[in-house]
């Protein structure tokens, strides 16, 4: 049996994990997409639009709400959308360096591009009527300037940031295999004045002033009837210099998040979809009273839901239950609790769990704890060695042996030579938010010490990876027993009691 002759046998078109990033399942998108209670909001008063922050934890499902947004602006005319989500950080050296230049610069870039794209789907407008000579001297300049020595990145980021250059059938940008100044001739020579913009002087006065002209080439949209233009910022978080790092992340975008006069800008809206970590340094620097922000909490019930709809989406409604995949139910429980409330992290472990299952024991139709717990191990595996690149530190991690712990605790048990070092390795991961202070342990004649817990549950896993899935959920895994709390805590039960972080009931 192949394994898609599995699948098949399961109930499913094509494996419904297969694909962990919204790009690359627009097909299915629409139909397993679960719409958050301000979508609408989001999306605004196309008329009088509004620039807002998304914030939404990793793999919490930001792309997938851009796409919807996408989406839904292809059905308006007058709505143009740029999805800022690919930089070119080469020339900088951490995040902190990129200015608002940077991104204006860009969006210059991108806009004036969508100006010609626009330009050329406009079958009857009269360009050389509507333009002045003058304007139209200005838009070839604004060309020379942005258009004519583009980075070798261009073609990709450009491809990617405007749909219609993406989707449209008859593509006049023939992926950008041509120079732009060719291309740019070829729609002015069909608009009845041919221009070549290697002919054009480059006007420094001009070059300067990034901001008037992000200005000016908006109105010259607004001309080509694209009145209302969304900018979609999305994977802050994804790029060479930000990494795993919220500040970094943040950095990146400072300038741009900052800029109220530009958030503001009428006609435009800018849509920042971030991860949740950035929120408090946009809380402190950017100006939250003025760019209102929403934010995307997964609870285990939505992404139960999110995978009946998705099995269903996969399944042509053959499959409309999570729970009826499973041989035990507590398997879809342990996958939601690995999943840390990610939806993407859930379907990677769903995927890890069939390439299992499939290995094991093919002929089942359903599957079996034994798969689950497997998968879940070389998922918890795969993501600590993700986020950790440092091969020692890994290897400190591996030694804990406990979900939560003191810093003398892990002297005694000689994960390293003395506190100091201690203090070194568990760093990162407290900053990086793996990692907790819970409080104060109190010792005998001597001075109370601070007490830490892992956060993440794939970290906790990692760190006692030399007992079973099953013994170490009952010693170190526990779900506050209040009705509307349910919080679910990692720490060793085994040496001292705790209460709930959220409600203070005993655990
Ligand atoms: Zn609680």
């Amino acid at each position: 049996m192949t394994f898609k002759e599995y699948i098949t046998g399961l109930g499913f078109q094509e494996n419904p994990f297969q694909h962990t990033n919204a790009d690359k399942e627009k097909d299915y998108l629409s139909k397993y997409f679960i719409q958050p209670d301000y979508f609408e909001d989001v999306w605004g008063d196309i008329d009088s639009p509004v620039s807002n922050i998304i914030y939404a934890p990793r793999g919490g499902g930001k792309t997938a709400q851009r796409l919807m947004i996408e989406e839904r602006a292809l059905q308006h005319d007058n709505v143009l959308t740029i999805t800022y989500t690919n930089h070119d950080l080469t020339s900088f050296k951490t995040a902190s360096d990129v200015t608002l230049l940077y991104h204006l610069e860009y969006l210059n870039r991108l806009m004036l591009l969508a100006f010609f794209d626009r330009l050329n789907s406009l079958d009857d407008f009269r360009y050389m009527f509507e333009f002045s000579n003058s304007e139209r001297q200005y838009i070839y300049k604004l060309c020379r300037i942005y258009l004519y020595e583009t980075p070798a990145s261009f073609p990709k980021q450009a491809i990617n940031s405007l749909k219609t250059i993406s989707d449209r059938a008859v593509d006049v940008w023939n992926k950008f295999k041509t120079p732009i100044s060719e291309i740019i001739k070829k729609i002015t020579k069909a608009k009845g004045l041919e221009v070549d913009i290697s002919k054009i002087d480059l006007d420094k006065k001009l070059k300067m002033s990034h901001k008037d002209n992000f200005d000016n080439i908006r109105q010259l949209l607004n001309r080509l009837g694209l009145t209302t233009i969304y900018v979609l910022i999305d994977k802050v978080d994804e790029q060479s210099l930000t990494g795993n790092d919220p500040k970094a992340s943040y950095d990146l975008i400072a300038d741009l998040i900052k800029d109220l006069e530009l958030l503001e800008t009428p006609g435009m809206a800018f849509k920042f979809f971030l991860w949740d970590k950035l929120e408090p340094f946009c809380a402190r620097f950017a100006r939250p009273d003025r760019v209102f922000s929403y934010k995307l909490e997964w609870k285990s019930a939505d992404l139960q839901e999110m995978l009946n709809e998705r099995l269903s989406a996969y399944s042509d409604g053959n499959v409309g239950n999570a729970k009826a995949l499973f041989h035990e139910l507590k398997s879809l429980g342990r996958v939601i609790l690995f999943s840390e409330l990610s939806p993407r992290d859930c379907i990677r472990i769903c995927n890890r769990i069939l390439s299992e299952q499939f290995k094991l024991d093919k002929e089942s139709r359903k599957l079996f704890a034994w798969s689950t717990n497997v998968a879940i191990d070389l998922f918890s595996k795969e993501k600590v060695q993700e986020l950790i690149d440092n091969r020692g530190n890994l290897s400190h991690l591996s030694k804990v042996n406990s979900a939560s712990f003191t810093i003398e605790e892990l002297v005694s048990s000689k994960v390293a030579a003395d506190s100091a070092a201690i203090r070194n390795i568990i760093r990162p991961w407290q900053t990086a938010g793996w990692l907790q202070k819970i409080g104060l342990v109190n010792r005998r004649n001597k001075r109370a010490v601070n007490e830490y817990a892992f956060i993440d549950i794939r970290f906790a896993r990692y760190a006692c990876n030399s007992i079973s899935l099953d013994d170490f959920i009952s010693k170190y895994v526990k779900k506050c027993t209040t009705e509307n709390c349910k919080k679910i805590s990692y720490r060793a039960f085994d040496k001292r009691e705790y209460v709930c972080v959220n409600c203070g009931t005993s655990l």
